[in-house]
C-alpha cells in the first residue's frame, strides 16, 4: 500500500544517481530478507585477559543476499534505520542471540555472556524495555548474561537516554559504551548512565605502537575507567604488540582478528567443545 512506500520513492526521478536508486533498491530487498531467512548471526570472541578464557561474545549480524551474496552490516544497517526495518530485525537479532547464548548453556558448556549491538531507532522504540524483558523470559537467559551496547553518535536527550538506561538495567542486564571516543560527546555522560563497560575503538588501538598520541589515548581511557569501575574491552586487536600494550595498561578484554574473527555459531559451538574437553 501506498503508506508503506518509504517517502523518498515517491520523489523518485530518473536523474537521481545510480547509488541513490540502488539504495531504494536495497530497502525493498531488506525488507524480503528477515522473512526470507537472508540474516544470520556470528559472534566474535572477548577475552578475559587475566584469565585467557572467552567471558563473551559481540552478536554481529549478517546479510548474505540471494544475489548480491555477502553485504556489510555498516552498509544496510543504516538502512534499515531509515526505512523502520531496525525495528523487527532489531528484535530477532536479540531473540535469536539470547536463544543461543542460552543453548550454549543448556549443552552444559561454559556460560559465555552475549553483547548486542542497539541502533538508535531502537532506543525511540516505545516498547523497548518490554520487549528485552520479553525475550528474556522467554529465553531463559540470566538479564546479567546479556550486555546492549550503545554508542556516543546516538543522539538523544540526555535526559531521556539517562532514564531509558536506568530502565534497562533494573532488568539486571549489562550496558556497554561501542566505539568509545569517537562520538565527539562530551563525558559528563559518563555519570549519569549507569554503565558497565567501555569499547575502546580500532581508531585507538591500530597505530599504537607507532603513535605516541594514540598511546597516551588509550593510556587516559584505561585508567579513567579503573577509576569509574567500567570494564574495558579493547577492539580490533591484531597484534601481538597491542595486545602487549592492552595488558601492560590493565585492560580488562580484548576482541579482535588476533584472537578470533566473529564466526558462526555452530563453528562456535565445535570450539567450545573441543576447549571444554581438554
Ligand atoms: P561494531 O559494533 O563496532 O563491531 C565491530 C566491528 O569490527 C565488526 O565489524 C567486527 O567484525 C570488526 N572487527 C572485529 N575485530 C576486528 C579486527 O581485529 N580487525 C578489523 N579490521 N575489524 C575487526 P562488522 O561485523 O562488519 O560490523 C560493522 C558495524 O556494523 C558494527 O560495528 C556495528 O556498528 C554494525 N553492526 C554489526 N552487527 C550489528 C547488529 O547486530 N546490530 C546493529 N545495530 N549494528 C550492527
Ligand atoms: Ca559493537
Ligand atoms: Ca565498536
Ligand atoms: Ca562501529
Amino acid at each position: 500500500e501506498a503508506s508503506q512506500i518509504p517517502q523518498r520513492f515517491l520523489f523518485y526521478k530518473p536523474c537521481m544517481s545510480e547509488g541513490m536508486a540502488d539504495r531504494i533498491i536495497m530497502e525493498q530487498e531488506l525488507h524480503k530478507a528477515l522473512a526470507n531467512h537472508e540474516f544470520y548471526i556470528e559472534y566474535q570472541p572477548q577475552v578475559n585477559l587475566k584469565t585467557g578464557k572467552i567471558e563473551s561474545l559481540e552478536a554481529l549480524v549478517r546479510w548474505r543476499h540471494p544475489t548480491r551474496g555477502f553485504v556489510p552490516p555498516d552498509v544496510f544497517i543504516p538502512i534499515a534505520e531509515e526505512s523502520g526495518l531496525i525495528i523487527p530485525l532489531g528484535k530477532w537479532i536479540l531473540e535469536t542471540a539470547c536463544y543461543q547464548a542460552k543453548s550454549w548453556e543448556a549443552q552444559g558448556l561454559p556460560q559465555m555472556k552475549v553483547a548486542v549491538n542497539l541502533s538508535l531507532g531502537q532506543l525511540f522504540q516505545q516498547d523497548l524495555v518490554q520487549m528485552v524483558e520479553g525475550i528474556l523470559q522467554q529465553t531463559g537467559l540470566k538479564p546479567h548474561h546479556l550486555q546492549l551496547e550503545i554508542t556516543e553518535s546516538m543522539t538523544m536527550n540526555i535526559d531521556q537516554m539517562t532514564q531509558l538506561l536506568h530502565e534497562l538495567k533494573a532488568l539486571g542486564i549489562q550496558i556497554a559504551v561501542d566505539d568509545f571516543g569517537t562520538g565527539y560527546s562530551s563525558l559528563s555522560y559518563l555519570k549519569d548512565f549507569p554503565i558497565d563497560c567501555l569499547k575502546i575503538d580500532r581508531a585507538f588501538v591500530r597505530n599504537i605502537q607507532h603513535d605516541p598520541n594514540d598511546e597516551a589515548l588509550v593510556s587516559m581511557i584505561l585508567s579513567m575507567a579503573k577509576h569509574l569501575r567500567f570494564k574495558v574491552v579493547a577492539e580490533g586487536i591484531e597484534e601481538v604488540a597491542q595486545l602487549a600494550f592492552l595488558i601492560e595498561g590493565g585492560c580488562d578484554y580484548i576482541q579482535g582478528y588476533l584472537f578470533s574473527k566473529p564466526l558462526a555459531a555452530e563453528q562456535l559451538t565445535e570450539t567450545f567443545k573441543e576447549l571444554h574437553s581438554h
